[in-house]
């Protein structure tokens, strides 16, 4: 029996997780399940699941969850602190699915109490990289990366040597807007841009999808997670997403992952790591899809590339007013506030102000301190923002 809790369980990889979770229900117990606005899905999935808790991070729901979940015997709480007290219950196994840095408090607290954590939320890493890993070390606990890429580089590692790799290279679909010309992107509107040629995945991870962000984010969340040399870290664009990532070794050798758009491969392998077993994804038929098809990512086109390459270079606390000023920047588009380009603009702005402010950037990443880069930056990107 495997003690298991989901974070951002009503979500995209929630539902995924929830999906091979309930395919075999005898031999997990479910602790806690937590979700936001969508508590009937929540109430719904922690009965069927038969959860310890349910926690919705939106205090003005309780009632609401309350309701659902009487007589079932799940408890519900509401707020951060109660996901946090949720992840410090104990479990074997976390997935981290919170979409944001809301992300990072819950998935340290599950990593303090010894849990292996699954992680989806690419944020945790980009923002506190070195705190999660240490996390991890200091209470026994390990990181899994869920992201497909992440986790294509992870199983291309096993029983590598490290010292022996000589590039590492992450593909891109290039989202809703890889085949529009320059001039079109400006006007581009939230749904066209929440529209994803291969993946079906939220809201906001989609968009990001489209202006490269997300890319930008997995660059920063591969040298945290691999402690790898960013200049050894290469984009790809690959419209067809089977092959998710490539490593390449001094010896000229290059292992590619290949496998069908679907995160419950990459969930399933952190759910059952060290093992592989039979999971329910498609098998890839390489005849009948006859060719896989790249091009470069060119960053012009994609500015969040290049600022990922900055933010790496600065260190620090970068990765955290990078990720913060980009979630305000795509609040700001989402709300028709800005257009599609003057996001990458916003956060180039936050950045070069943030990293003038003395001390911010540069001091050790706690999580005190990654909450108030935070805080600075999304009230200067808002400024930014409010300039419109
Ligand atoms: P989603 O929007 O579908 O789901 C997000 C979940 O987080 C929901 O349960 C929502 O209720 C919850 N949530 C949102 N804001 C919250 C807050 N402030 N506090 C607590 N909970 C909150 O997102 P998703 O696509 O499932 O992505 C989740 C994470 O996984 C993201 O970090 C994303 O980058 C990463 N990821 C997703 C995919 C994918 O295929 N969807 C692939 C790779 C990585
Ligand atoms: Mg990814």
């Amino acid at each position: 029996m495997r003690r298991i809790s989901i974070f951002g369980a009503t979500g995209s990889i929630g539902q995924s997780t929830i999906d091979l979770i309930a395919r075999d229900p005898d031999f997990y117990r479910i602790v806690a399940l937590t979700g936001g606005r969508n508590v009937a899905q929540l109430a719904d999935d922690a009965r069927k699941l038969n959860a310890e808790i349910a926690v919705t991070a939106e205090v003005a729901l309780l009632p609401e969850l309350r309701e659902r979940l009487a007589g079932s015997g799940v408890e519900a709480a509401a707020g951060e602190a109660a996901l946090i007290e949720a992840a410090k219950r104990p479990a074997d196994w976390v997935m981290s699915a919170i979409v944001g840095a809301a992300g990072l408090p819950p998935g340290l607290a599950a990593l303090e109490q010894g849990a292996t954590l699954a992680l989806a939320n690419k944020e945790s890493m980009v923002c506190a990289g070195p705190l999660v890993v240490q996390t991890a070390r200091a209470h026994g606990g390990a990181v899994l990366p869920v992201d497909s890429e992440h986790s294509a580089v992870f199983q291309a590692l096993i029983g590598e040597d490290i010292a022996a790799v000589e590039r590492v290279i992450i593909t891109a679909s290039g989202g809703a807007f890889r085949d529009w010309p320059l001039e079109k992107l400006a006007g581009a509107t939230p749904e066209e841009a929440a529209t994803h040629p291969n993946w079906d995945m939220g809201q906001r991870i989609t968009i990001d999808s489209a202006s490269m962000f997300n890319k930008a984010l997995e660059v920063i969340e591969t040298k945290e997670f691999f402690d790898i040399d960013p200049a050894l870290i290469e984009v790809l664009v690959h419209p067809e997403s089977m092959i998710h990532a490539l490593v390449g070794f001094r010896d000229g050798a290059l292992m590619a992952h290949v496998g069908p758009p679907d995160m419950r491969h990459a969930i399933g392998f952190a759910l059952h790591y060290p093992e592989r077993k039979t999971l329910p994804v498609a098998r890839l038929d390489l005849v009948q899809l006859g060719q896989f098809t790249f091009r470069a990512a060119c960053e012009t086109r994609w500015p969040a590339l290049r600022l990922a390459r900055e933010v790496m270079a600065t260190g620090g606390l970068a990765g955290a007013v990078f990720n913060a000023a980009k979630e305000r920047a795509l609040d700001a588009f989402i709300a028709r506030r800005i257009g599609f380009l003057r996001m990458a603009e916003v956060v180039e702005e936050t950045l070069n102000r943030v990293s003038a402010q003395s001390g911010l950037i540069t001091a050790g990443i706690t999580l005190d301190n990654v909450r108030a880069a935070d805080h600075f930056a999304r009230v200067t990107a808002d400024e930014f923002i409010n300039q419109d």
